[in-house]
């Protein structure tokens, strides 16, 4: 009884939900825990397949057992997982559109090394999204995507952005990107305690700053950012202004677009941004198209 009413409280802590997954199923490296027999069972072959794609890897994660919880439903929609380090346990939303880059992104954090300790949680989330990417690289395009134009919102406050299209054919789109609220500054952002991500701002700030993340992992590579963190300054956290150097990105924002689009340079890329902002996909590069299909 006590555990159960323990259970529930972290659950409603965690998560605002109030039933605790009843069925369980064992993987070699760990346990899944979920509504129904067959959820569990297949997330925890799941488990040990990301498990040994990021193992394989070879970037210094330390996999381990740990725990994986599913929900049928996680209260903010914008949130399809998340990782409770003191139980070494990940929670799960069951019906989240991409599992295996889901469950990749919050192993990342569950097997991240002590030298990535310093490192800013901007940047150990660009690092989970990267080495996510790696693992299920059949979703890496549509991530890029996703974090290009929320970051672009962050970056110009709404500004349309060009970005040259994957042929030669199509020279130039133009990107309309909705106007985020956001106010941190990147410094601040990189400032930002571990856990002091989600609580920085609303929905739109917190894609930003995931993307923010992953162009900083992008653009100064993981082992770059790995040494800073080991050999750089001696505070809990690495100078935030260190990581930009190293992504090459000014501390205001005004050299930030050409790094963005430097996320969006293929095909799939562009047309997964212009899906979610609504846009017709551009036209296929054949040798039937003429000038005329050149939209802008
Ligand atoms: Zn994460």
């Amino acid at each position: 009884m006590w555990l159960r009413l323990t259970l529930l409280i972290l659950v409603v802590a965690l998560n605002g939900c109030a039933s605790v997954p009843s069925e369980r199923a064992l993987a070699v490296n760990g346990v899944v825990f979920a509504d129904d027999q067959r959820t569990a069972t297949r997330t925890a072959e799941l488990l040990d397949e990301m498990s040994a794609r990021l193992d394989a890897l070879d970037v210094g994660l330390v996999v381990r057992p740990l725990e994986v919880w599913l929900f049928a439903k996680l209260d903010d929609a914008d949130i399809y997982g998340g990782y409770d380090a003191p139980r070494h346990r990940i929670l799960l939303d069951a019906q989240r559109k991409h599992p295996a880059a889901t469950l990749a992104h919050e192993l990342v954090h569950a097997y991240e090394p002590l030298s990535w300790a310093r490192l800013p949680a901007v940047v150990r989330e660009g690092l989970a999204d990267h080495l996510a990417a790696r693992a299920v690289p059949e979703i890496a395009a549509q991530m890029r995507a996703a974090r290009a134009v929320s970051l672009a919102s962050y970056a110009t406050g709404g500004l349309p952005i060009s970005v040259e299209g994957p042929t030669g054919r199509i020279s130039m789109t133009r990107l309309a990107v909705p106007i985020s609220e956001t106010t941190l500054s990147p410094l601040e952002a990189l400032a930002l305690p571990h856990g002091g991500i989600r609580a920085a701002g609303d929905g739109q700030t917190l894609k930003a700053l995931y993307g923010m993340g992953l162009l900083i992992v992008s653009r100064a590579g993981r082992e770059r950012l790995v040494e800073i963190a080991q050999n750089e300054g001696d505070g809990a956290l690495v100078d935030p202004s260190l990581i930009l150097a190293a992504a090459r990105l000014s501390a205001d924002k005004t050299t930030w677009l050409p790094a963005i689009e430097g996320l969006l340079q293929g095909r799939e890329e562009l047309d997964f941004a212009r899906q979610m902002l609504g846009q017709p996909p551009l036209p296929q590069d054949d040798s039937n198209a003429s000038d005329a299909d050149v939209r802008d």
